[in-house]
């Protein structure tokens, strides 16, 4: 029997957004709908234990590993671009801090032209995604999918000494960065349940994927959309090296992340005409949006040695990480259980306002960012922390644009990092204010005499110079395919249809007009939420 290659919807990419659409389009069993993925089912153990982060950080099994082009306001430097491959995608490899952002951000993308996107229309779909531990209220639900855990129960307890430092220097404590207000300081809420990572491939996806009106393919690489003059028919795709094209009797729907939903288009000949034309791509529509406005949170760590035992200590020797792994499997608690990123908050530096213009992320680990020998993110021999900061709404915008018309090569990753001066301003600011934390009266006797970790003394330009040195992207690439008014200014429109042409959309992290103040997976799963009520309400 020949494999069936006709759908109502065919969905490519079966990432943070992708999963959930697949969910709720085969929901309604009228529909039949096809889910692409490029990657495999992602069933490695390190996928699913949080810990497993570091495994999977630098897995190409797992993991694009993509690298921006080279920065010219960072020394050059090319910065490491981690992209989920597999069922969950970046979800699936992420370090599940569960951030929405600030209710401003959303009403500024209204005013970027996003109708019905503003704070009062999103909240409830982010409340649709959550089963959250603080009970059913204004701001949570408990009846969502992904499962919410606050950290506080299995947070190092060295964490209270990054929160004491914070509230010395003027931040409230906050215990729900999801709720009223985001500024303060806390532990972090991350997508874990029960101990597991919990993404929208192990939920959404894992309910949906017995449906008898759901396939779902894996290994299968999209190479470019079909199309019969402006209306999307399909897509081709290859599988190993053999070529194969499904149809779509009502919508291809693009949710390949931010770096390869635009290359789709582009590769399919929907972009700016001229650089297309150039590489010998046949011109569909002339939308020079595409893969324009990429923006992405910067990101610096410093890393302190310590007095105090940290997870150094218990990662150390083959007996400690055994403890660990058992306790892991006995309890699911334990340090393998959560992420790195236990405390944070957002603080704004340059005004008091209730709008941050820097995130922290404390870890009570220290780390190199380079691979050990078994390809894992290696911890440091000495006790020690790590003390991170990123601003949150960079005015920098970049671009994702063709290498060549080969779907096999990789796109150009072009973010401008610090091409703004108010986003050097944020980096000095942050670095000034990581400084402070590292001189409170509750880190004293905490880092040892070595650890001032050349923050203090530092002149602007100094601080400047460290971050261009070793200031990397914290992963939230987005925007490159943003919702708008018209075609000159963006590339969809507020129910996520392509401008111009038919049968299309994009529903992922791309279509963010702006990108919100902090992490940025659980906007993109409300996309994928509020972009799946767009298309049913369309057919039904
Ligand atoms: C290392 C890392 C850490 C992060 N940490 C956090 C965090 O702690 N908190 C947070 O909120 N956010 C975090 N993020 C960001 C967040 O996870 C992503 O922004 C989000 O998952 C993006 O979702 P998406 O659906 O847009 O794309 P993705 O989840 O990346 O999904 C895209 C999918 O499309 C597939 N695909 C691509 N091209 C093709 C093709 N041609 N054919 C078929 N399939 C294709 C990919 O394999 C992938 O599965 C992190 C990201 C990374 C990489």
């Amino acid at each position: 029997m020949s494999e069936q290659n006709t759908f109502d919807f065919i969905i490519v990419g079966a990432g943070s957004a992708g999963c959930i659409l697949a969910n709720r389009l085969s929901e309604c069993s009228k529909f039949s709908v096809l889910l692409l993925e490029d990657g495999g089912s992602n069933k490695s153990p390190w996928i699913k234990i949080p810990a497993g982060f570091a495994k999977t950080y630098y897995s190409t099994k797992h993991n694009y590993c993509y690298y921006t082009e080279p920065q010219a306001q960072m020394l050059n430097r090319k910065i490491y671009a981690p992209r989920g491959r597999g069922l969950g995608g970046s979800g699936a490899i992420n370090a599940m801090v569960y951030v929405r952002g600030h209710r401003d951000d959303f009403d500024d993308w209204q005013k970027a032209g996003a109708a019905g996107w503003g704070f009062d229309d999103v909240l409830p779909y982010f409340k649709k995604i959550e089963s959250h531990p603080l009970g059913d209220n204004f701001y949570h639900s408990t009846k969502g999918n992904i499962g919410i855990t606050n950290m506080q129960k299995e947070a190092h307890p060295i964490c209270q000494n990054f929160i004491s430092a914070c509230v010395e220097n003027g931040m409230r404590i906050n215990h729900d960065f999801n709720g009223e207000e985001i500024c303060g300081v806390g532990i972090y809420e991350a997508n874990i349940s029960n101990g597991q990572r919990s993404s929208s491939a192990s939920t959404y996806l894992n309910k949906a994927k017995k449906r008898r009106n759901l396939v779902i393919r894996t290994h299968v690489k999209v190479k470019r959309i079909l199309f019969q003059d402006t209306q999307a028919v399909g897509v081709s795709a290859s599988i190993k090296d053999q070529q194969i094209r499904y149809f779509a009797n009502k919508e291809v729907i693009l949710a390949a992340g931010a770096i390869d939903s635009p290359k789709l288009l582009q590769l399919s000949g929907v972009g700016e005409a001229d650089d297309l034309k150039k590489l010998g791509i046949n011109i569909v529509k002339n939308l020079p949006s595409v893969g324009k406005n990429l923006q992405d949170h910067v990101c610096s760590s410093y890393i302190f040695e310590t007095r105090v035992k940290t997870l150094n200590d218990d990662f150390k020797g083959f007996y400690k990480k055994a403890k660990l792994g058992f306790r892991y499997l006995m309890t699911r608690g334990g340090p393998l259980s959560i992420s790195v990123n236990q405390a944070g908050g957002f603080v704004n530096t340059r005004l008091n306002t209730a709008r941050p213009n820097i995130q922290l992320y404390f870890n009570p680990l220290s780390y190199q960012y380079e691979p050990n020998a078994s390809g894992l993110v290696k911890p440091l021999p000495h006790s020690g922390v790590m003390l991170s900061y990123s601003p949150c709404r960079p005015n920098s915008r970049g671009s994702v644009t063709l290498s060549s018309s080969d779907h096999r090569s990789a796109a150009l990753i072009q973010p401008n990092y610090l091409s703004s001066d108010d986003d050097v301003i944020d980096i000095i600011q942050g670095a000034k204010f990581v400084a402070k934390l590292s001189q409170s009266v509750a880190f004293r006797g905490v880092f040892t005499a070595s650890a001032s970790n050349n923050l203090s003394g530092k002149s602007d330009l100094d601080l400047l110079q460290q971050f261009k040195e070793r200031g990397g992207s914290i992963y939230h690439l987005c925007g490159t395919c943003a919702i708008g008014l018209n075609d000159k200014n963006s590339v969809v429109g507020a129910s996520l249809k392509v401008h111009g042409l038919e049968s299309l959309r994009v529903v992922d992290a791309s279509v963010f007009p702006n990108i919100v103040s902090g992490n940025i997976n659980a906007t993109t799963m409300m996309v994928a939420e509020k972009g799946a009520d767009h298309i049913i309400r369309d057919y039904k």
